[in-house]
């Protein structure tokens, strides 16, 4: 595990002096009730786990199914399309309203809110691998897939990390009231399909997302194929990247990280940036970010570009 590890809390994480009191304050306007509930939260979280033993209950029937992979997909999308390509890395551009729309989306995922996912994401960038990454398997596989999300440590939104988003209200509401998004979505789950499509359509669908999510951070950086000598583990998966809609393509992310793009070549499925190239014809977002072709090249110039774009 990490050394150096800092207390629980919100303001912990940012240092011991005066500043540290300025953004504890700040960060206090960033969480809700749950952020302070860390024991809940995990007796939530397990209980959504143990909730799919009620299959066995429910029976299953087509409509389930469709329910289930279409919110597995669109939520995953959320994720990978908002939180990480919108929120953490600003790979494209688009209006206040629709930037809104994918906070609420990627909230449903129950992955807490916009600015502490991609407040910490940033921060994995930053440490990726070393004593302060968040999920490097170097802590154990466990850690990295899930462990670290208990550590207590992390509860927090890092402000710091995530200013240009924090000067929202809206995104600030969301992220101390994240609960709201998937409340609505069972609610909707349970009108639609009853009781079963909350089962199918919620709750197992939820549990998947979540672990699919969680190989990002640890078979992504354990399993697959290293194009790009980057200073992390992060590696390529094809299979990964099938199930994420393109985040498997994780050693191409982390060697260059500014582009919408991590699929960079026609054959890496990035299911992903088709979809953002959809919304982009569409005009819902614009200026989306590829990767330039000397940093797509392994050459010591793409290396020079890269570190000049972090
Ligand atoms: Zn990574
Ligand atoms: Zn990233």
């Amino acid at each position: 595990m990490a050394e150096a590890v800092v207390s629980s809390g919100a303001g912990a994480q940012n240092g011991t002096d005066g500043a540290a009191d300025r953004e504890a304050s700040r960060l206090s306007t960033a969480e809700g009730w749950w952020t302070r509930q860390d024991s809940i939260a995990q007796i939530v979280y397990w209980t959504i786990h143990a909730a799919c033993g009620l299959v066995f209950f429910v029976g299953v029937s087509t409509a389930d199914l469709v329910l289930l992979a279409a919110l597995f997909y669109a939520r995953m999308f959320a994720i990978t399309g908002g939180y990480h390509r919108y929120f953490a890395h600003k790979t494209y551009k688009t209006s206040r309203a629709f930037q809104f729309v994918l906070a609420a989306l990627g909230c449903a995922a129950i992955q807490k809110g916009p600015l502490w996912w991609a407040g910490n994401h940033r921060n994995h960038h930053k440490h990726a691998d070393q004593p302060e990454d968040l999920h490097s398997p170097s802590h154990g596989l466990w850690h990295a897939h899930q462990g670290w999300i208990f550590e207590g440590r992390w509860d927090g939104t890092p402000l710091e990390q995530i200013e240009d988003f924090a000067r929202y209200p809206e995104l600030v509401w969301l992220n101390r009231n994240h609960h709201v998004p998937p409340l609505v979505l069972a609610g909707l789950c349970l009108a639609i399909g009853g009781f079963s499509g909350l089962v199918w359509g919620f709750v197992v669908s939820t549990v998947l997302l979540w672990h699919a999510t969680y190989t990002i951070n640890s078979l992504s950086h354990t399993w697959g194929s290293r194009r790009y000598d980057t200073t992390d583990t992060s590696r390529n998966n094809f299979w990964l990247a099938l199930l994420t809609l393109g985040e498997g393509w994780h050693n191409n992310h982390h060697h260059f990280c500014a582009s919408a793009r991590q699929g960079f070549f026609w054959w890496e499925i990035d299911i992903t940036y088709y979809l953002l190239r959809g919304l982009a014809a569409v005009g819902l977002i614009w200026d989306i970010r590829e990767p330039p072709a000397h940093v797509v090249q392994r050459t010591a110039v793409a290396k020079a570009a890269l570190r000049e774009a972090a």
